[in-house]
């Protein structure tokens, strides 16, 4: 049977962005011809604030007709705060992705992997492994409101949170199907309907809708201030865990500091409808601090390659791919591993250690 090749988008962005992409587009060209699985690359050097400074804009003003025929895009970082403000190189790129592309979905894992210190005493790998998806267009970050009264005792900003039936609903549904997919089945819900007495129980009410059309899902709901200390204290209980925009957000950082060095993170932005391509990227960012010196953890560029096959339904190639990871980081061998986790090893010899394990459990 041939396939059609996935078409996958290169943006490297800026900083350590730049660095640590050829490490995941190696590493996924290595497992495609493992698996014979059709890949193919291009590369784009915009959304990045050498762009910016060459061209005056983030990106070109046709980016969108440039993207949409690709299934995916698989991003860097973006941020030079030195030579343009972050919001400007933010909402110039990939907040434009997120929001033209209907990327209504974003996920994480929270795995605690091998020869990673976890902050949380006591935990081993195994305690921690589940996902967080969050509401990635709509509610609390809406920008309907504003000030009134304002230099007077009265003044008063108002801003409002905004959830659509439609809105909530789609990213339930991708929460419950996750769910649904993995052996234990669980699904916890993020909500505050002690305090937030409308929207939050509208939240609840639709999250009581779904879960009839998922029956074998075990369903629980927990305000989203012990939800954090379970997080700490608990973290194996969850499996699957959906929130709002503000709530998603939140325990999505909570998540990659609970499991160590937010070097390995990795990140979905995901249409699911595959109407728009779906973006996938590492957690952190452009790491000014660090950029041109070699010494960036390349693993959650590769982890979010990882991510980007698994959701293309390559599953042996992504579950390879995994495994690679799980070995180089359970070695964490002093000459390998980057400082940030306690090595003194290069991105090279980081991204190429993977590489080469994935090549060899092949
Ligand atoms: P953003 O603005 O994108 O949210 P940020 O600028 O707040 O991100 P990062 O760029 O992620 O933060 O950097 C935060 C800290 O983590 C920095 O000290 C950076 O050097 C470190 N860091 C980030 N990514 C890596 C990595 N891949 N390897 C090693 N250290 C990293
Ligand atoms: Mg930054």
């Amino acid at each position: 049977m041939t396939r059609a090749p996935l078409k996958i988008a290169v943006v490297p962005g800026d900083g350590i962005g730049v660095e640590v992409m050829p490490y995941g587009v190696q590493c996924l060209k290595t497992v495609a011809s493992i698996f014979d699985i059709p890949l193919q690359f291009e590369s784009f050097d915009f959304a990045s604030c050498d762009y910016y400074q060459k061209h005056g804009a983030m990106m070109p003003d046709d980016w969108k007709k440039t993207l949409l025929p690709f299934d995916a895009i698989y991003f860097g970082a973006v941020g030079m705060p030195d030579i343009v403000p972050d919001d400007v190189s933010l909402w110039g790129s990939l907040l434009k992705f997120r929001r033209e592309f209907d990327q209504y979905i974003n996920l994480r894992p929270c795995r605690l992997m091998p020869g990673v210190r976890c902050p949380l005493a006591g935990r081993k790998p195994g305690d921690i492994d589940f996902w967080i998806v969050r509401e990635n267009t709509e509610g609390e970050y809406s920008s309907i409101g504003g000030k009134i009264f304002e230099g007077t005792d009265r003044e008063t900003v108002i801003q409002e949170t905004v959830m659509t039936r439609v809105g909530v609903d789609r990213v339930l549904r991708y929460a419950f199907e996750l769910a649904q997919s993995r052996p234990r089945k669980r699904l916890t819900s993020a909500t505050k309907s002690n305090g937030i007495s409308i929207t939050m129980p509208y939240w609840d009410t639709r999250v009581v809708e779904m879960a009839k059309n998922y029956p074998d899902v075990a369903l629980d709901k927990y305000h989203i201030d012990i939800l954090t200390a379970h997080f700490v204290q608990k973290p194996n209980m969850f499996d699957v865990i959906v929130g709002s925009n503000l709530f998603g957000d939140i325990l999505s950082d909570l998540g990659p500091a609970c499991t160590g060095t937010i070097g390995i993170a990795p990140s979905g932005n995901i249409n699911p409808d595959g109407k728009f391509p779906s973006l996938f990227e590492p957690v952190h960012g452009s790491a000014p601090d660090i950029a041109g010196k070699g010494l960036a953890n390349p693993v959650g560029m590769i982890w979010a390659g990882q991510m980007m096959l698994e959701h293309f339904g390559y599953k042996d190639a992504a579950a390879v791919m995994l495994k690679a990871i799980e070995n180089v980081l359970a070695r964490s061998e002093p000459d390998v591993v980057t400082r940030d986790m306690g090595g003194n090893g290069t991105t090279k010899s980081f991204g190429e250690a993977v590489a080469g394990e994935i090549a060899s459990l092949g």
